[in-house]
């Protein structure tokens, strides 16, 4: 079976966050499982395509309204990532340092999906499936059934994978000029609330769609950004499917981003030396529990909280805490941590902006990681701390209800709170700190969530079956 993954985001090539650790790893779990599973992206002008080869395997051109786009597509020729990556390069449109954030945005990924279509037609490419990642791409379910000229693509299954459901890439009608021509009886399809909606679109149109976590999928029904009655309808055609962790780049016994290796057996002695190197560099007191948050800083991460939490934190404990935040974003919130900096010496450090490598870092040094999130699809970060044995401190929420269980449960490994607010994620922080302050509980919980079995094979084997159904 064949299944081509379409995303703007793919891990090394171009990240923001987790989107692109599953499209960068979850086609290489599956071409283990026998699928021939190709990855699609834009070409951007990123390190990776400077670094990479790659071969032009296809060019033509078509009009997006009146202008006439050319495109290539570039395969990288020695498939590094495990899996074959192609790459749509057109001058102008894609071929942008970053990924987000460009006025345009509309034209960017129409021409990416009109471009992806033209290509599979001229060179008569007949996927069984085309698993699209998230709103850019959710016009492909409705532009296979109803566009011009793509008649053939009808019966291409399509799955559309819901990886964050808050983004919709909602444009006003004018912007529908831009489309390739397609049957116009059709245009309701494409439109939500007087918008051209595309992931209202792609969960109408498509086969099947996914979420990235069950508890996501039924928090939908009744949270979704304006789209809860939509998801409603559609719910016989959908399915939570989990994250997985790719064991390549995220494994603490061999990730030559950390300063010390460590398993299971050695990770009380392996965590403290990564700990005593990571608090050097930083500035910290590594006798102290190490408490951290890693992520974009945004309202849905509930990032606006950090500030109030931290001090409040520091004043509970008396300062008996070191704590690190990595992340980027909103720069109001940065600012308000900013100005937390200097009444907190020795305590508090900080790193405003995308680092890989010092994430790897932090999951090796960190005792306990907070995620105070109002919306998580999944959250990759917990799962990424408990493989390092790092104890998950979250709001019960999405993905993390699923994937974390309190200590007050039977075989519980991780402190979960109710309520995205400052005082119940105090009170988790402070009930973390006491249970880790107990003689030999912090390795028991530690050794029992590095033992979870959060592969990706369990995963990709469930998107298969999806398929198989399809
Ligand atoms: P998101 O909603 O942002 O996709 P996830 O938890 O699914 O959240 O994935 C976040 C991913 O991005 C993880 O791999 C995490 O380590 C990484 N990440 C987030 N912010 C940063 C940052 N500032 N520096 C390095 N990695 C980051």
């Amino acid at each position: 079976m064949h299944v081509i993954h379409l995303s703007v985001e793919c891990f090394p090539l171009a990240k923001v966050g987790g989107l692109a650790d599953v499209v960068g790893a979850l086609p290489r779990y599956q071409r283990k499982l026998g699928m021939d599973a190709w990855v699609v992206c834009p070409y951007y002008d990123k390190p990776f395509t400077q670094e990479h080869d790659f071969s032009t395997v296809a060019k033509g051109s078509f009009f997006q309204g009146s202008e006439e786009l050319q495109y290539e597509i570039r395969k990288e020729t020695a498939d590094s990532l495990g899996f074959p990556l192609y790459l749509i390069h057109i001058p102008g449109k894609l071929d942008r340092e970053d990924v987000y954030c460009y006025p345009d945005e509309a034209e960017q990924w129409i021409a990416f999906q009109h471009a992806f279509l033209h290509w599979l037609k001229s060179s008569r490419i007949m996927p069984d499936v085309i698993n699209c990642h998230d709103h850019h791409v959710g016009l492909i379910p409705f532009l296979t059934k109803y566009a011009d000229g793509f008649e053939m693509f009808a019966s291409v299954k399509t799955v559309f994978t819901v990886h964050n459901g808050q983004y919709q890439g909602w444009m006003s009608w004018n912007k529908g000029i831009l489309l390739p021509p397609f049957d116009t009886w059709k245009w309701g399809l494409l439109d939500w609330d007087g918008l051209i909606n595309p992931l209202a679109t792609a969960i109408k149109c498509c086969d099947a769609f996914t979420t990235v976590s069950t508890g996501y999928l039924q928090e939908l029904y009744t949270q979704a950004n304006g789209l809860e009655s939509l998801f409603s309808s559609e719910a016989a055609k959908g399915y939570g499917i989990v994250n997985g962790i790719d064991d390549v780049y995220w494994n603490p016994a061999e990730d030559k981003l950390i300063a010390v290796n460590y398993d299971v057996d050695s990770s009380k002695e392996g965590k403290m030396k990564n700990k005593k190197a990571f608090c050097e560099k930083y500035g910290l007191d590594d006798r102290l529990p190490l408490l951290t948050y890693i992520g974009r800083f945004a309202v849905e991460k509930g990032a606006d909280l950090l500030p109030e939490i931290v001090a409040t934190i520091f004043s509970n404990t008396e300062n008996k805490i070191s704590i690190f935040i990595l992340g980027s974003g909103d720069v109001q919130i940065q600012a308000n941590l900013q100005a937390l900096l200097a009444a907190y010496p020795g305590r508090l450090a900080t790193f405003f902006g995308y680092n890989e490598g010092l994430a790897h870092e932090v999951y090796a040094a960190a005792d306990m990681i907070l995620m105070p999130s109002r919306v998580e699809p999944c959250g990759l970060n917990q799962l990424y701390a408990m493989k390092y044995g790092t104890i998950p401190v979250v709001r019960g929420i999405g993905g993390l209800k699923d994937t974390v269980r309190d200590v007050s449960e039977k075989n519980g490994y991780g402190f979960v709170f109710q309520n995205a607010v400052l005082e119940d994620a105090v009170s988790a922080i402070e009930r973390a700190l006491d249970y880790i302050g107990q003689r030999g509980k912090m390795q028991r919980v530690r050794r029992k969530e590095m033992k979870l079995d959060f592969s990706w094979d369990k995963s990709a084997q469930q998107y298969i079956d999806l398929y198989n159904r399809l």
